[in-house]
């Protein structure tokens, strides 16, 4: 499964590699797209491992959950409202005889 992935830097999706590692061995970082991970690399920079964990977490989520999913709306149920008459007296004079 591979996971989509959103640079935090800039923004671009990118779909790192199965196993989050790269052709060159390097690992895949869950922030930044490969540019900005060499870039930060450069600089010295390491991703903070919750924010990483965050978003490792977030894709797997999303590829779990397809974003096509529909939400079933709720049924409208609602007590009908009967309006009742007068009752009607029962009985009455029996004409019996
Ligand atoms: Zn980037």
């Amino acid at each position: 499964m591979r996971l989509l992935f959103q640079c935090t830097e800039c923004g671009v999706h990118y779909l790192p590699p199965e196993g989050l590692a790269y052709a060159d061995g390097s690992p895949a970082s869950p922030l930044w797209c490969t540019e900005h991970q060499a870039a930060m690399r450069e600089l010295g920079l390491t991703e903070p491992p919750a924010a990483a964990a965050l978003a490792l977490l977030g894709a797997r989520q999303r590829a779990a959950a397809p974003p096509t999913e529909e939400r079933p709306g709720r049924p409208d149920i609602r007590p009908t409202r009967t309006r009742r008459g007068a009752t009607a007296p029962g009985g009455g004079r029996s004409r019996l005889h």
